[in-house]
């Protein structure tokens, strides 16, 4: 069987430690792995099956033996270093926002649009963590029901920051019960016992580029651009796991039935709805659980077309890691490295 030579940019990162998880699980068949970090994590090491791999910074010529490149170092960065890659003949999956909207680059659920993959001139993009845990709860919906309008709020982990945001909430809550000062550096504010409604950078029109992506990750990955989406995005202090209450409009009116059991055939996700017996999900489930966890459904009091629903997501790995592992396997899969 064809191996292949991974690279992981990244590495040191939350999603990028994700990866190195996944990639163990998912056993692909690699003959090459590199670990690659920013130039203040060169020489560290890692400990991976039983080898020790010395991180490198990006430099002419890294990629030149790679296959595969699984980049997780934030837009920016991606944009920096994504074409130089590109050059030197890796296929990439990128974790950030930098290319997700771009016309020639494919923005993947394997899950739902496995079949755009094979249209990649050399990026492939992960969608952002809020949209894949949405997309793939309200899927079967969208295929069978058809989705008007989704009205969305999140309630965001702070592991979908990074490290550095794990870190913070971690010492803000130390000193905030210890009656000590309580410093924000990766926050605007505190994020400790605190809810904060704004994530990433604010537009004109008030909505913050999170929500923004929300709208535009959701109707290009379901290709449906009649689906109007509008979003609140709140980070809340919870380490892992994103949750969402969703509103959806469907375009006819449904069968509460129906919908309970189009979600439970589907098997990426598991339906978690028995309130009475204080059956729900909540994102310490997620934890352990890679399929996107739904409950509280209901119907509108107010209109036939009307469902409500509660959404969970583990965002490191489904959201990121998780998705991005899912997408060189069916790059290898089928063999469809320089497209089909
Ligand atoms: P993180 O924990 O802050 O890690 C950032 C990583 O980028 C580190 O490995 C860092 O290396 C590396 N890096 C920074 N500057 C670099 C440079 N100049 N050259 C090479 N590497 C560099 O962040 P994260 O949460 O893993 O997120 C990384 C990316 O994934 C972002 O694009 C984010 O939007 C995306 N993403 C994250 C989530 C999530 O839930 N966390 C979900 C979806 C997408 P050092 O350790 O050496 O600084």
């Amino acid at each position: 069987m064809k191996e292949y030579n991974i690279a992981i940019v990244g590495a040191t990162g939350a999603v990028g430690t994700a990866m190195l998880e996944v990639l163990k699980e998912y056993d692909l068949p690699i003959n090459k792995l590199k670990l690659i970090a920013s130039p203040r994590s060169e020489g560290k090491k890692i400990q991976y099956n039983k080898d020790t791999y010395i991180v490198q910074k990006v430099e002419k010529g890294i990629f030149e033996d790679i296959d595969i490149a699984l980049f997780s170092i934030g837009s920016s960065n991606s944009k920096k270093f994504i074409p130089q890659a590109v050059y030197e003949g890796a296929l990439i999956i990128d974790n950030s926002n930098a290319y997700r909207m771009d016309k020639e680059v494919p923005l993947i659920v394997p899950e739902i649009n496995p079949e755009k993959i094979k249209k990649h001139n050399g990026i492939i993009a992960n969608p952002n963590c809020s949209t894949i845990q949405m997309v793939v709860a309200i899927n079967s919906l969208q295929k069978a029901k058809k989705i008007k309008k989704i009205y969305v709020s999140t309630y965001q982990a702070v592991s979908g920051t990074g490290q550095k945001a794990i870190n913070e909430l971690k010492e803000q809550s130390r000193a905030y019960l210890n009656k000590e000062e309580v410093k924000t550096e990766v926050y605007p504010h505190q994020i400790a016992f605190n809810t904060v409604p704004m994530i990433d950078k604010v537009n004109d029109n008030g909505y913050t580029e999170e929500e923004l992506k929300l709208n535009r990750e959701t109707r290009k990955i379901f290709d449906d651009y009649e689906i109007m989406v509008t979003a609140t995005a709140v980070r809340v202090p919870v380490f892992y796991g994103h949750s969402e209450s969703v509103h959806l409009e469907l375009k006819k009116p449904y069968d509460m039935e129906e919908i309970r059991y189009l979600l439970s055939s589907d098997p990426n996700i598991k339906l978690l709805d028995e309130p009475e017996n204080n059956i729900y999900p909540t994102p310490l489930m997620s934890e352990e659980e890679d399929k996107i966890l739904v409950g509280r459904l209901r119907k509108d009091l107010h209109s036939e077309c009307g469902l409500e629903m509660w959404i969970v997501g583990n965002n490191i790995r489904k959201g990121a890691a998780l998705n991005a592992v899912q997408i060189a396997e069916y790059i290898i899969k089928n063999n469809i490295l320089n497209g089909g």
